[in-house]
């Protein structure tokens, strides 16, 4: 499979690298990470999130600027990244292949091809391999971003999907020149202050039931306003929420114009992608989301409720 998705790589001319909406540190790297090598190939590359403003927090990723909100009018091979279903990638239909590089155990297997490697803990990971299997040597600026996806991914090497491969993968990543104190500082020391200040606002909105073993807060359209900062500055807040010691379960439900993007993390028990998976939504077994179409926030929280058994 790895051999016959570079060869359909190598035999299109004009390809699209498209990842997930609101992207996270993985969809943004994945999909960077093989421009430099494309445009190198000779190939017509368009890099595509549809995300409006895209997160600035991975600005220092190489050709971070060349990404664009749409789709190109023609292309003849679209390759998508971290993205668990269609749906997701914010795009009509297409009219061409489509090679699916992914790691979540939920994909909908959307694509032509699909390269999907739920044991890999980014799917810069099965990017990784997939040079690797073709004999693609690694350099800085591919490297950067691998690394920066699997370094997020991982909760810089922290959470449970990290074994002996991670590490493996990091290494091979930093002997091709990946920076990680200028990659982790770039991610960890640049927060806008109303960033913090909306993390203040989620902790003082929480809610703890069960014994406190699940706490749900809720961010909406108003908390983003009044402290100034973007939909990307949630993205960690549900992390410090499972991070208090009692909690098993994490929910936050953040506005949009038509409803709830829910977001869910566990520590040691709940699979949260059966849950996501239930409303429509995937993910890992302790980091998953969904999107509901309601403004309803204690039915969404019961729902989520009677799912999880704790
Ligand atoms: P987050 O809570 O950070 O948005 O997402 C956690 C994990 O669940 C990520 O791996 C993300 O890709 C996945 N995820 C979040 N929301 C959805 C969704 O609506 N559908 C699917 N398929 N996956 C989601
Ligand atoms: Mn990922």
């Amino acid at each position: 499979m790895y051999k016959q998705t570079w060869r359909l790589i190598t035999e299109s001319q004009h390809i699209v690298l498209i990842s997930h909406i609101n992207p996270d540190g993985d969809a943004l790297g994945s999909s960077l990470a093989l421009y430099p090598l494309l445009k190198d190939m000779g190939k017509t590359v368009s890099i595509v999130n549809v995300t409006t403003p895209l997160p600035i927090r991975y600005d220092f990723l190489p050709n971070f600027t060349k990404i664009k909100q749409s789709m190109p009018l023609k292309c003849d091979l679209i390759i998508s990244f971290d993205c668990g279903s269609y749906d997701r990638l914010g795009i009509k239909k297409h009219h061409c292949p489509l090679i699916n590089i992914d790691h979540h155990k939920t994909n909908t297997n959307y694509g032509d091809i699909n390269l999907i490697d739920s044991t890999k803990a980014s799917a810069s990971s099965v990017v990784l391999k997939l040079l690797e299997q073709n004999d693609i040597a690694l350099r800085r600026d591919v490297a950067t971003c691998i690394y920066t996806a699997l370094a997020e991914d991982t909760g810089f090497f922290s959470f449970e999907n990290v074994n002996a491969t991670v590490f493996e993968d990091a290494a091979k990543l930093i002997a091709a020149k990946a920076n990680p104190g200028f990659i982790a500082q770039q991610l960890k020391e640049r927060n806008s202050l109303a960033k913090i200040r909306l993390t203040g606002i989620v902790i003082n909105q929480l809610e703890l039931i069960n014994d406190a073993k699940i706490a749900y807060a809720i961010l909406t359209l108003e908390d983003f306003k009044k402290s100034g900062a973007l939909r990307s500055d949630s993205d960690e807040c549900v992390d410090l929420i499972r991070s208090i010691v009692t909690v098993e379960l994490a929910i936050l439900l953040i506005e949009e114009s038509d409803g709830y993007k829910i977001s869910l993390r566990s520590k040691a028990q709940i699979d949260v992608s059966d849950i996501a998976l239930a409303y429509g939504g995937g993910g890992h077994k302790r980091a998953a989301g969904f999107t509901a179409k309601t403004k309803e926030t204690n039915t969404i929280i019961q729902n989520i409720l009677n799912e999880a058994t704790i």
